[in-house]
């Protein structure tokens, strides 16, 4: 894992070097999602600080779990139900995935101290995905600036799966262009399957799993917290 993390971590530099950008320009979250936490420890052992969670139980019980690693920064990249909202209040550095006013207003209000917020938009509108559709963006960027605590940094997207990363080259400059559109300046867009395209096309941040972790099971029920208790030494199997 440590190797892979090395791998990347060339690969987005030489995607900066062809974009003529600086690599201090893009943070790279490393997408744990599903991973043990001795995986984790593995990575940040190497050097990475900055991590990824969808599932906010999960991420509550890793950020227990790798509590003594007080610079280990998470970021919550997936949808929040309401009930959940206090978990990524309490531990995240950044939130990626807001994409409803009542999830915004229930973070703001529980949060102690201003949060990086990405708003997700949804490229491709696709049914099944979450995010706030280019048509509705405008309004809920000003409904979202009018609450305290959350720090509006950027778009955040996930565009529709392609076999090849120029696939996902078009809906990286749409999200571009709407950040602009907007003042906003963080873009966080790009996964193992198309983050040099991404960083090409003004990525700030970029989420990237299986090509530093491996693959990971897949999930059933949407249960991690049971599967782990199922597996006393703490990984999914
Ligand atoms: C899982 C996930 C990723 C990482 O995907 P990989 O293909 O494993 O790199 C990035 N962003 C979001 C929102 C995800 O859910």
């Amino acid at each position: 894992m440590s190797q892979a993390l090395g791998e990347i971590e060339a690969r987005i530099a030489a995607a900066c070097a062809r974009a003529g950008r600086e690599p201090n320009e893009v943070t790279l979250i490393a997408v744990s999602k599903l991973q043990p936490v001795a995986a984790i420890e593995e990575v940040y052992a190497a050097g990475q600080r900055h991590f990824g969670e969808n599932y906010a139980q999960e991420l509550r019980d890793k950020a227990v779990a790798l509590a003594a690693r007080s610079d280990l920064k998470w970021h919550a990249i997936g949808r929040l139900q309401r009930n959940k909202v206090k978990y990524v209040a309490k531990v995240a550095h950044a939130f990626h995935a807001l994409d409803s006013l009542e999830i915004a207003m229930e973070l703001s209000s529980r949060l102690q101290r201003p949060l990086a917020c990405f708003v997700e938009v949804n490229l491709g509108a696709e049914g099944s995905k979450g995010g706030v559709s280019s048509t509705e963006l405008a309004a809920f960027i000003q409904s979202v600036r009018a609450l305290p605590n959350l720090d509006l940094v950027g778009l955040m997207a996930l565009p529709p799966m392609t076999q090849d990363p120029e696939g996902s080259r078009p809906h990286f400059q749409t999200l571009r262009k709407l950040a602009l559109g907007l003042g906003l300046r963080g873009l966080s867009m790009g996964t193992t399957a198309d983050f040099e395209v991404a960083i090409e096309e003004g990525a700030t941040h970029v989420r990237v799993g299986t090509a530093i972790f491996g693959g990971r099971p897949s999930l059933q029920n949407g249960d991690w917290v049971e599967r782990v208790k199922r597996n006393r030494s703490g990984s999914v199997s």
